[in-house]
């Protein structure tokens, strides 16, 4: 879907500026990512191909970036209350490490319907893990709580300007390393990788595309731009799992800022992201969850054009060990 700019007229107010502040906060704890030339896809695919490795940061994603802009910009008093997130994923375990880190309480909060292996990952950083409800709804919910109850502050996921600020310095990097970049690529799921790619990239004076892959089997943020206003979507298991949950019905940023910065949105298959998942592993030798490879995937199976000078974002890498067995054993490359 190539996304038609309706509100051209921005009107959140997250800088440069506040990406560079991010940058210049979180240095202690996120050091800058490598950018690698990949042989292999420019030569494959006809064009020059970078990787930019997120998937390398402590906790294992780019998340740590926006979690460490976050809690590091909380005041003293907040940070002695705490912080609590309902994510399950990559960034419940970033906010719990950043908070590790600096010594301040985190709560993560869960559903019941997530799995044991997953709440024991949470715990062993050092978080709290509280279970409650059923659904990723109740989670939310019980967190917002706990926030009114005992004073924690929820961190949300991505619709937070710090968090947004903090993922945009991506941005500042890949433009150090390829200033002549005009494609950039990587997983869209809540927004707030993009939104703060796009103040980034966007506000740099040349013009770029910066395009967002997101899996069939849930996009969230492609419904709620194709109906104009944000939207809920049935979801099911994808290998991008990282790639799931809604954008909230009341979201406040990320919305409008992909309606702005980004040029196109493509939904990719299974099979799609199981080819990049592949292709990252056998020729760039590396092992990235499904949420990281679809933008590797995407170009593979021909379902986005190639700039001259492309980057694919490679977010993570929290992938288990059957998930790679069945990968190998299922999926031709
Ligand atoms: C969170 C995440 C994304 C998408 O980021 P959003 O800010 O939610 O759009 C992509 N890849 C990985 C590995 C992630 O954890």
């Amino acid at each position: 879907m190539r996304i038609k700019s309706v509100n051209t007229q921005q009107k959140t107010s997250i800088s440069q500026r506040d990406i560079w502040q991010a940058r210049q906060r979180i240095l202690p704890f996120v050091k800058q990512s490598p950018l690698v030339y990949s042989e292999a896809m420019s030569r494959d695919f006809g064009s020059d191909f970078y990787l930019k490795l997120e998937q390398f940061n402590p906790s294992n994603s780019f998340k740590i970036r926006g979690a460490a802009n976050k809690i590091l910009s909380l005041s003293e008093d907040e940070k002695a209350n705490g912080v609590t997130t309902f994510s399950t994923g990559n960034f419940g375990r970033s906010v719990a490490y950043v908070a590790n880190l600096l010594g301040v309480k985190a709560v993560i909060c869960i559903s019941a319907n997530v799995p044991d292996a997953k709440a024991d990952a949470l715990e062993q950083t050092g978080a709290e893990v509280m279970k409650v409800g059923t659904s990723q709804g109740d989670a939310e919910t019980f967190c917002y709580q706990l926030e009114q109850d005992n004073g924690y502050t929820v961190i949300h996921p991505f619709d937070d300007p710090y968090v947004i600020s903090g993922q945009g310095t991506i941005g500042l990097e890949i433009l150090e390393d390829v200033p002549d970049v005009d494609t950039v690529i990587a997983g869209l799921s809540g927004g707030g990788l993009h939104a703060g790619l796009g103040v980034a990239l966007k506000n740099a004076g040349n013009a770029l595309r910066l395009v967002g892959v997101s899996a069939e089997q849930g996009a969230a943020m492609h419904a709620s731009i194709q109906a104009g206003k944000p939207v809920q979507v049935k979801e099911n298991d994808t290998l991008a799992d990282s790639l799931l949950g809604g954008i909230g019905m009341n979201n406040q940023y990320t919305f409008e800022m992909v309606q702005h910065y980004v040029d196109e949105i493509t939904l990719l298959n299974e099979q799609v992201i199981a080819g990049g998942m592949r292709y990252v592993f056998d020729r760039e030798q590396m092992t990235v969850e499904g949420a990281a490879a679809a933008g590797v995937g995407a170009i593979k199976h021909g379902k986005i054009a190639a700039g001259k000078k492309n980057v694919i974002v490679l977010t993570g890498r929290s992938v288990g060990a059957q998930t790679i067995v069945n990968l190998m054993l299922q999926f031709e490359i």
